[in-house]
């Protein structure tokens, strides 16, 4: 069987024209095996394309045509910088991407805007961001002599209708890899690489879909399912998986090997290393994945394989900022019962408000949740038609795993402490 690995190259990656160069440098040092290539939009493009789309539903055409000429002049500079024959084709690709978003936006005001929700409109739009990228790096690495086949995401990735955070359909899927990329791959030699979007699918009207932010971590992982590879690579701007944020946390250490469950559950509080998604298929098919740093590939990184998941010596912290709490009690003074939770699951399911730590009392029901303040005040209006809710607006969710009294100690000291929840591995405080 030929070798072949998946790389999931993300946006710090290529956040400039040399970040191309160097993911090039790091494909050269593989040329004895076959590559699957997974990347993300360009730096920070998935936001500010959000911002274009806000633009855009706000009907704010001098902000719109700004922001839209922002992401544009960002992207061609980095084509002139890598690209200095000014007629090479990836100069009219990029062009036709760009006219095509422009026409989207321009257009997009004459639809029936009932009949298509924000999510639709988001995928419709923010998928722009790892098209214009793959579109560069096709054209990139095949012109330094590496092998390039750009597989359109959307004709590979099948999903249902949920946009934003689209469910996979897993047999389609399979059928549509096999049918084209595993065929070429078969055909290939080594050093040729297949690279594909990540991120983005399409829905059963061929409509685009995405599947949640991080997502292009959930697409290597599904096509190292498909494909039956051993290994997978996400390449980061961190030494591997650590024990807490950089941003906020001074020297934190490096996680040489975790299991698939430890990831599983930093994924799921917030760890923004990997997305929740992606271990699942790879642990099913003993896969293993490691974090490594783009800035240094020869070191180690993290591995994340099928190893006991009692190993961690040292506490790992995960910080959610800008949460909200939110306490919600029967107007009548009754008891919290299953109906009242299974109402409270159905709004906050219909707002896709995720339950970052959850409590209850025999009179309250408590909540954390992300403060997004495009649903915050709905949310809240139709929970108040039956409940009395008190909220707790600018807290911090801190989740400790592997904790020890100092750890807390030290998250928590002069703060107050709203609420704690223990469970033999875990600690979750909602601080202010
Ligand atoms: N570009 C998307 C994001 O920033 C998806 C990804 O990079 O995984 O969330």
């Amino acid at each position: 069987m030929m070798e072949l690995k998946v790389f999931k190259f993300g946006g710090a990656s290529v956040n400039s024209s040399a970040g191309f160069r160097n993911v090039c440098g790091i494909l050269k040092k593989y040329r004895n095996t076959r590559l699957m290539i997974v990347v993300s939009a360009m730096g920070k493009t998935t936001n500010a394309l959000e911002i274009l789309l806000k633009h855009y539903l706000d009907n704010d055409p001098i902000l719109l045509i700004e922001s839209f000429r922002v992401i544009k002049e960002s992207h061609f500079k980095v084509i002139g910088e890598l690209f200095p024959d000014k007629t090479h084709p990836v100069y009219g690709e990029a062009e036709s991407l760009f006219d095509q978003l422009r026409g989207y936006i321009r257009k997009g005001h004459l639809y029936d805007k009932v009949a298509r929700t924000y999510d639709f409109e988001y995928d419709q739009i923010v998928s722009y961001g790892e098209l214009f990228s793959s579109c560069i790096l096709y054209n990139y690495l095949n012109s330094q002599g590496i092998t390039c086949r750009l597989f359109d995401a959307r004709g590979l990735i099948m999903t249902d209708h949920n946009n934003r955070d689209s469910r996979v359909n897993w047999e389609k899927t399979a059928g549509m890899i096999n049918k084209s990329v595993q065929p070429w791959l078969a055909g290939s030699l080594n050093g040729d690489v297949a690279l594909t979007q990540g991120f983005i699918g399409s829905d059963p009207s061929h409509n685009t879909t995405t599947l949640g932010r991080e997502g292009s971590d959930y697409t290597a992982a599904i096509l190292a399912y498909i494909l039956k590879t051993s290994e997978v690579t996400i390449w980061k701007d961190v030494p591997g998986v650590l024990n807490a944020d950089p941003k906020w946390f001074r020297n934190p250490k490096k996680l040489d090997t975790i299991s698939y469950r430890e990831a599983i559950e930093l994924a799921y509080y917030g760890a923004s290393v990997i997305h929740p998604k992606t271990i699942r298929p790879l642990e099913n098919a003993g896969i293993k994945l490691y974090v490594k740093n783009f800035a240094k590939p020869g070191a180690a990184g993290t591995l994340i394989t099928n190893i006991d998941s009692w190993n961690i010596r040292f506490p790992i912290y995960i910080r959610k900022e800008n949460q909200v709490l939110i306490s919600i009690s029967p107007r009548d003074f009754s008891f919290i019962i299953e109906e009242n939770l299974s109402q409270i699951f159905t709004i906050l399911a219909k707002y896709r408000a995720k339950a970052n730590v959850m409590q209850n009392s025999a009179i309250s029901f408590s909540v954390c949740l992300d403060r997004n303040e495009r649903i915050l005040a709905d949310l809240i209006e139709e929970l108040s038609v039956d409940y009395e809710i008190r909220y707790n607006y600018n807290v911090e969710l801190f989740t400790v795993r592997h904790y020890t009294a100092a750890a807390i100690n030290r998250l928590t000291k002069g703060r107050l402490v709203l609420l704690e929840q223990k469970t033999r591995q875990t600690v979750h405080l909602v601080v202010k």
